[in-house]
């Protein structure tokens, strides 16, 4: 076993998560100020780190759970992504897709227990339907390359008899108010969340139950017969911790040269007004998926609790292995979203962006999770591979699993993974991996 290890880099979020912001100003948790002591210590509040906390409140009686969180909840990657819980395997589309039927089916049945796990989250504390909507998920298609991605990817939901139904321009014109789509396919099985309210109410409702810290960040950690976990203001001894914290495992010098972190982009518009809204018609909340995978993300979300009526775009990719942007990144991507946006709603001229963000994903070549007990009784829930709402809420559930009852059914199928290759070497990797996206965003035209 290590004696000690200083965590390397502390997240940076960069801009506002407007998700969260767009909600009103709730109470939030206090700052570690004390040595306390707990049972259980999860750090990390997003998807998994959450959902280890609730799994391991079903299972450990009375024990204590804590969890320390280096922002606030919702301020991070789990408030500011487009809040779509997809049950399908993501890569069905792309060039590199190679996964086996059985590995799909895999994949889709341990997806939907991770999106059954959120059901039960929303139902026990009473989210509405604006928090968690299982509406299904809209991939859809604004040019003939995209068309040929809907083509593609229908053949493998064939093949795999998964159910869909496809949609024409004049359906999406009716549902989005935009031109600019020729074509959707909608497949039912997916949800869609407002991450942050989503975030917020899951960690309100197990309150009672775990203790929250937020603004508390680990700096290092001791390990022995107890582990101390020690953040700017005091410090919990545990003697078990599941690290639920993607990409920054590699901050705590787990998994060196083996994850690749990349930062995707968003903006969100101002509350459009009455005016706006009748102009640009369709109804009042839906999403929709790029149907080539370097595309936009569009979402519009009505009012919910004064947010008012927004359009969210998220596109560009960069990958960061300093686990920080740049301001150049984040002028790219604003110039890119505005295209997009002006590209796709040309009767809302006019109306600016309110918010613009960043956030992280973690991604391994092979695309596995970097999971497991890393050190003993320390356990690593993280590199969600992008879908970090389901697989981070399934890597969450099932360190729980794995450190409370060693076996179970769910568990038996996830183990079912390599650990995340090896990554080339610097300078190499960044330079050949950013040149990729950017090529992939100019081949993906209009459809970004
Ligand atoms: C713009 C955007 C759009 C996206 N859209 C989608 C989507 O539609 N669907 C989808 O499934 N995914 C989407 N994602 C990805 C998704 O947000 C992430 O994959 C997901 O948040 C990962 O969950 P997680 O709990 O593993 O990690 P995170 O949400 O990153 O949570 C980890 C937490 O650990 C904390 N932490 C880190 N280091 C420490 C430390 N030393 N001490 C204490 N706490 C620490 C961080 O502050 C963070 O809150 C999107 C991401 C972005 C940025």
């Amino acid at each position: 076993m290590k004696n000690r290890i200083n965590v390397k880099r502390l997240p940076k979020d960069p801009g506002p998560a407007a998700w969260n912001r767009i909600l009103p100003s709730s109470a939030g948790y206090p700052t570690l100020k004390d040595d306390i002591h707990a049972d259980w210590v999860v750090v990390g509040g997003g998807f998994a780190g959450l959902a280890a906390a609730r799994r391991l409140s079903q299972l450990v009686g009375d024990e204590s759970i804590v969890v320390l969180e280096a922002s606030r909840l919702a301020d991070g990657p789990a408030g500011r992504n487009s809040g779509f819980m997809i049950d399908l395997p993501h890569e069905l589309n792309s060039d590199t897709y190679a996964g086996s039927q059985h590995q799909d089916q895999q994949q889709i049945r341990l997806n939907r227990a991770a999106i059954e796990f959120a059901r039960e989250t929303a139902e026990a504390y009473g989210m509405e339907r604006q928090v968690f909507d299982p509406c299904g998920k809209m991939t859809a298609a604004g040019t003939a390359k995209g068309l040929a991605h809907i083509n593609s990817y229908r053949g493998h939901l064939d093949a795999l008899g998964e159910a869909y139904e496809l949609k024409s321009a004049a359906d999406m014109k009716d549902w989005t108010g935009s031109d600019f789509y020729q074509q959707g396919l909608f497949t039912p099985g997916a949800v869609m969340i407002q991450p942050a309210a989503f975030v917020r109410q899951a960690a309100r409702g197990m309150s009672e139950r775990v203790s929250f810290y937020e603004n508390s960040p680990v700096t290092s950690m001791q390990f022995g017969a107890e582990h101390r976990l020690i953040t700017p203001g005091g410090s919990v001894r545990a003697k078990r911790v599941i690290l639920a914290v993607n990409g920054h495992i590699q901050s705590f010098g787990f998994f060196p040269s083996r994850l690749l972190h990349v930062f995707t982009y968003a903006s969100m518009t101002r509350a459009l007004t009455p005016q706006e809204i009748s102009r640009l018609g369709g109804v009042a909340d839906w999403g929709v998926l790029p149907a080539d995978p370097m595309g936009t993300t569009v979402r519009r979300s009505s009012d919910y609790r004064g947010s008012g009526n927004r359009i969210v775009i998220r596109n560009h990719a960069t990958l960061n292995q300093s686990i920080e942007v740049s301001p150049k990144n984040m002028k790219r991507a604003a110039g890119l979203q505005d295209r997009s946006f002006a590209n796709r709603f040309p009767m809302l001229d006019g109306v600016e962006m309110e918010y613009r963000w960043g956030g992280r994903l973690c991604l391994s070549l092979n695309s596995m999770p970097a999971f497991g007990e890393i050190e003993e009784r320390v356990w690593s829930a993280c590199c969600q591979n992008g879908l970090g709402t389901v697989k981070g809420t399934l890597s969450g559930m099932m360190a729980a699993e794995m450190a409370v009852l060693g076996r179970s059914d769910l568990l038996t199928d996830y183990l079912d993974h390599q650990q995340p290759k090896r990554l080339p070497p610097e300078p190499f990797l960044s330079l050949g991996a950013n040149a990729t996206m950017r090529w992939k965003e100019w081949m993906a035209g209009t459809e970004l």
